[in-house]
């Protein structure tokens, strides 16, 4: 190309670049103007990382403002940010009883098991909480193995370290100047959060947006509700949307989680999975151990499906036999995985009825959507019945997928 051609394309590539387009052709070169070409070339870039990273944090704002719970929106940051941040696993931990003691709320990570779990509690003057958080700055541990040799006595830091993690970025949370709790992005690699301008900055923008949240709902329940009131609606709110039995969602309450995370979905393009999952031959159990036997094999199923189930999963009881598990935001794969994770967790080991333990099995339709435009209740839902028809027609025990391109066709 002559010089003035190459002048008159990086200068439309800039012109472009100034308005947020960066799909202009840059000439490159050794001379001074392919050099400067290379230099415009390293800018789109930049600029263009800067830009996905604002818009995915203007979405979080978007999420926060739309009163979702704080799970969904710690959803949506593991999900947006894997380009921007480097993690395999990202945890929120708050202080709870005064600060005396902190409680891990939140946690996904991008490998199995997990050996700190959701729901782990240890007073705040422990060893191992003393030893990664001081409530008021970001810690980076670049090495966690020379950090486990300076604290080890750290129970926290050792049961992260043998999950494989060796760096981690911790960033309080502070809502009215005190300190609320911890995120924590944890990474199998070493020293990957160095980059001050762009990791720890980004890191700090998405802790003062939970901590936001988490105020703003906090504020929200100290001004409106006394302690009594919350205890009577949290009883009333837990009747009407769960099952008296298994202490899963009921019809009502999954089906309002389906209708919510669809309008999410729609709202942040992505797609959902559903699956139908029924109990095989469950009349046989009845009739052969009594009623209230088969009531113990519904709840312990119930628990099994809980107990494997993800954060992003939800599961409630849809009828009798039959439970509905949402998978919100999926991925290609992920929804048979989930399928087959509940599967081999009600086969995996025999259940209790009566004095007996029975071997009991469950069968699950599939339906995902991949696109807004698709996402449909009724017709998910009609979808992932039929494919639990097929499970039950191939002999049960399995999962089947819906076969995805009808649903495609018929929205
Ligand atoms: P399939 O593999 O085809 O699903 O066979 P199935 O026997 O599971 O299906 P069927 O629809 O014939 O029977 C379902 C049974 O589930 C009948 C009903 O009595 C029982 N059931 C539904 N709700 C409950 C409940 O809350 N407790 C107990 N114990 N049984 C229930
Ligand atoms: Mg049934
Ligand atoms: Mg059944």
């Amino acid at each position: 190309m002559k010089k003035n051609n190459r002048i008159r394309a990086l200068l439309k590539a800039a012109e472009a670049m100034s308005q947020g387009d960066f799909t202009s052709d840059i000439p490159t070169g050794n001379d001074e103007i392919g050099q400067l070409g290379k230099s415009l070339e390293k800018l789109s870039g930049y600029l263009q990382k800067q830009l996905e990273r604002s818009q995915s944090l203007y979405k979080i704002m978007v999420e926060c403002n739309h009163n979702l719970h704080l799970i969904d929106v710690l959803n949506h940051i593991y999900e947006s940010f894997q380009d921007h941040l480097p993690y395999d696993r990202i945890s929120l931990a708050l202080l709870e009883n005064d600060g005396n003691k902190l409680k891990l709320h939140w946690s996904r990570a991008k490998y199995d098991p997990l050996i700190l779990n959701i729901g782990l509690t240890i007073p705040a003057s422990d060893h191992s909480v003393l030893a990664i958080t001081n409530p008021r700055e970001m810690l980076v541990i670049d090495d966690l193995n020379s950090y486990l040799e300076k604290h080890s006595k750290s129970r926290l830091t050792q049961a992260i370290f043998s999950e494989g993690i060796r760096s981690c970025l911790i960033c309080p949370l502070l809502a009215g100047g005190k300190p609320i709790g911890f995120i924590f992005f944890s990474s199998r690699d070493k020293s990957v959060y160095k980059d001050l301008h762009s990791h720890q900055d980004l890191a700090l923008q998405i802790a003062s947006q939970i901590s936001v949240l988490i105020e703003k709902n906090q504020l929200y329940q100290g001004v409106k509700l006394n302690k009594q009131l919350k205890a009577q609606k949290k009883s009333l709110e837990q009747r009407v949307t769960h099952d008296a039995l298994t202490g899963l969602f009921n019809r009502p309450g999954i089906f309002d989680i389906l209708h919510k995370q669809i309008q999410r979905a729609k709202r942040g393009g992505y797609g959902i999975a559903i699956i139908m999952i029924d109990i095989d031959h469950f009349k046989a159990i009845n009739d052969t151990y009594g009623h209230l036997a088969g009531d113990a094999v519904l709840c312990e199923i119930a628990n099994r499906l809980t107990q494997s189930a993800r954060s992003h999963e939800y599961i409630g009881r849809y009828g009798g036999e039959e439970f509905l598990a949402i998978i919100s935001p999926y991925n290609q794969d992920g929804a048979l995985r989930a399928a087959e994770r509940f599967r081999n967790a009600v086969a995996c080991k025999e259940i209790k009825a009566n004095e007996t333990f029975v071997s009991v099995t469950i069968s699950l339709g599939v339906a995902i959507s991949a696109e807004a435009k698709t996402l449909d209740e009724k017709l998910l839902l009609k979808k992932a019945d039929e494919a639990l028809y097929q499970a039950k027609h191939k002999g049960r025990n399995r999962v089947e997928l819906a076969d995805n391109t009808m649903i495609e066709k018929i929205s």
